[in-house]
């Protein structure tokens, strides 16, 4: 079933949005050569529990260990954060999180270059970034899921690049994950209509290389099946009478 948010809860969303959205930033300002992924994972986990009320969505959620999933290079998604692995120079690494406030969530995540970065590398960030541009644009009611899939693919695909299949975007709200799914591919005028009052986790996963997958022996970690580079970003989005509204906005600043 996909729920319907009050204003109220929208309010609650916005503000786990707003924790989350700087718990990010913090989190990327500290994405230096030398750095452990276990290290990032305390940054954000310290700061989201400085917020009262507020706690990392991801820590025991399907018994997941950290408050961060951290996907270094060819990684995708869901990587572990670990004192082991220390981030270098002309590293990607995805930073996925998500907050919950008084019961709500809300999800974001950035791909952060590692010290300096080829222009190709940009380039997928880049490109990455404008996917998911393209796929919030089309979040507006009256337009279907698979509008926004259908966005998405055709930027990553249009720029040389692959997108993953098996993983999607999502509803988010009470539970992290809710209905409906949102492949980052599609047809559109297909799949559940968008209503106001939607709360949509969108998130594009854009491969420099073929769109396959698989998970690495901890059961957790997602690569691409070729080894190519794969970049992730990932804003949740209310959809309101007059258009999308991102409550995970990139701050100005970062927090201190
Ligand atoms: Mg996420
Ligand atoms: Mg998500």
């Amino acid at each position: 079933m996909i729920t319907i948010k009050s204003a109220r809860e929208i309010e609650t969303m916005a503000a786990a949005g707003k924790i989350l959205a700087d718990t990010l930033a913090l989190v990327v300002s500290h994405a230096a050569p030398g750095v452990s992924t276990a290290q990032l994972d305390e940054v954000a986990e310290d700061f989201i529990r400085s917020h009262p009320g507020a706690r990392p969505s991801f820590k025991g959620l399907y018994d997941f260990p950290a408050s961060l999933c951290t996907s270094i290079n060819q990684e995708i998604v869901h990587g572990i954060p670990s004192k082991e692995r220390v981030l270098e120079d002309g590293d990607i690494v995805s930073i996925d999180c998500g907050v919950c406030l008084e019961g709500l969530h809300a999800d974001s995540a950035t791909t952060a270059a590692v010290g300096e970065v080829g222009e190709d590398v940009q380039r997928l960030l880049r490109v990455t970034q404008e996917a998911l541009g393209a796929g919030i644009r089309q979040a507006v009611t009256g337009n279907h899921v698979g509008d926004i899939g259908h966005a998405v693919q055709t930027v990553a695909e249009g720029a040389g690049y692959s997108v993953v299949r098996e993983l999607v975007g999502h509803g988010i709200g009470t539970s992290f994950h809710e209905e409906p799914q949102i492949p980052n591919y599609g047809r559109p005028k297909r799949g559940p209509r968008l209503q106001v009052g939607m709360t949509l986790a969108i998130e594009p996963m854009v491969n420099r290389g073929r769109p396959e997958i698989r998970t690495l022996d901890d059961k957790w970690t997602v690569v691409t099946l070729d080894g190519s580079l794969s970049a992730h970003f990932e804003h949740t989005v209310v959809i309101e009478s007059d258009g999308p509204r991102i409550i995970t906005p990139v701050p100005a600043t970062t927090p201190a």
